[in-house]
């Protein structure tokens, strides 16, 4: 029997504010009428103030993975070569999607724990001297290992290396979390979700669309249907919808767009670097005593949205998340491919605050001393400090 709140901390799907849950509590409108075009046409609007860009955004009824292979149907030709860079689960993932398109993929090979090096991708590119290389895949924040790449220096390399590769960017666990400039940084094609950053339910996804990516559908072979870009801007509309509109989904996304705004996105980002960096300071503390470390083990590419923590070998990370969800009602994220089992996820991105993430802090070092894992003490206190330090 579990009693008290549900502590959600998994590294999305969020926590869904009551404001959201509640707007969308409405009844059923006509989503070809002019009530619901005003709604999306508010939506689309906010959501170019998120994505910061003056660009196209298509929305799909889907999760990150529709949007995905949204991206790579409306762009290339079977036997396209795509760049894939290493980052984790997540980026191996989607590339993995690509060839079952037909799409030669090629991996730039990446240690997990540290973010992608622009100097590589530079000298990569500019020994494809015939520019056969057609994109360049990234994973902003990598969900399974948290891991932060940067995404502006990796497209100045791009620039540096005068390749044309268009630049795709995954930005499901970054997005309304943190800064993110689409135009600013040259992406071609950001890929975004709604069940992290932005607070919604899981099944609406993004795809942000640059002039040249637009251009570079023209041509693309890929079939497509459902995910076509053209088909989806056919009404020359972005509150144009493949088939029915999911209007709840809009009355939610407009609430959640009042509420970055009301907050202020960079207030939004700040309160996510706050937050992400007691529980560094948490888990720094477990550390001693040859105890749990993060994962990512560079603090300039630490993720603001989801800490990895890689319990010491011989120890299972899956047995301390059972013990967190079913003795103290805390659910966190599971090791994914190769790392489960070796690490368990804090989500602290969405909808979060100071006492919802010191009491995950109590809550795993107590889970820490039931599995007997070797740690340091004092993690809550060091969230502590930080936190009043800096309020
Ligand atoms: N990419 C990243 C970085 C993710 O974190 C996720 C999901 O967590 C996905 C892609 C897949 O998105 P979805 O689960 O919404 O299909």
């Amino acid at each position: 029997m579990a009693h008290g709140y549900h502590f959600f901390m998994n590294p999305g799907p969020t926590n869904i504010p009551e404001r959201i849950l509640r707007a969308m509590n409405r009844g059923t409108i006509d989503f070809t009428q002019a009530q619901f075009r005003a709604i999306s046409e508010e939506c689309f609007a906010g959501l170019q103030r998120v994505f910061k860009t003056r660009e196209t955004i298509l929305a799909y009824a889907a999760t990150g993975h529709g949007a995905w292979e949204a991206a790579l149907v409306n762009l290339f030709s079977p036997g396209d070569k795509v760049l894939v860079v290493e980052s984790g689960f997540f980026s191996l993932n989607w590339g993995m999607r690509g060839e079952v398109f037909g799409l030669e993929v090629e991996t730039l090979p990446n240690d997990w724990r540290r973010p992608a090096d622009p100097a590589r991708l530079e000298t990569r590119l500019r020994e494809d001297k015939e520019h056969q290389i057609k994109a360049v895949l990234l994973v902003h924040s990598e969900t399974s290992t948290g891991v932060a790449n940067p995404v502006a220096a990796l497209r100045r390399a791009m620039d540096a290396a005068k390749h044309p590769a268009l630049f795709l960017v995954d930005a499901i666990s970054s997005l309304a979390s943190m800064d993110f400039r689409t135009d600013e940084w040259g992406v071609d094609v950001v890929v975004a979700g709604s069940q992290k950053g932005l607070m919604l339910p899981t099944g609406m996804a993004f795809t942000t669309v640059s002039k040249k990516a637009l251009a570079a559908a023209v041509t693309a072979k890929l079939p497509r249907v459902y995910w076509d870009w053209k088909r989806l801007m056919g009404e020359a509309s972005q509150a144009y919808w493949n088939g029915t509109a999911p209007v709840h989904f809009f009355y939610g996304m407009q609430e959640a767009l009042r509420m970055l705004e009301e907050e202020g996105l960079d207030n939004v980002f700040e309160r996510h670097h706050r937050l992400a960096e007691a529980t560094r300071r948490a888990v720094r503390a477990w550390r001693q005593n040859d105890g749990p470390e993060i994962y990512a083990v560079d603090p300039g590419a630490q993720s603001n949205t989801i800490t990895a923590v890689l319990l010491p070998e011989g120890y299972d990370a899956d047995k301390l998340r059972q013990i967190c969800l079913d003795k103290f009602n805390l659910s966190l994220g599971g090791g994914l491919e190769r790392l489960k089992g070796r690490v368990f996820r804090i989500g602290h991105l969405g909808d979060l605050n100071e006492p919802m993430v010191l009491g995950t802090i109590a809550t795993v070092e107590m889970a820490l001393d039931l599995v007997g894992v070797p740690h340091g003490k004092g993690a809550v206190q060091a969230a502590i400090d930080y936190l009043a330090g800096e309020a």
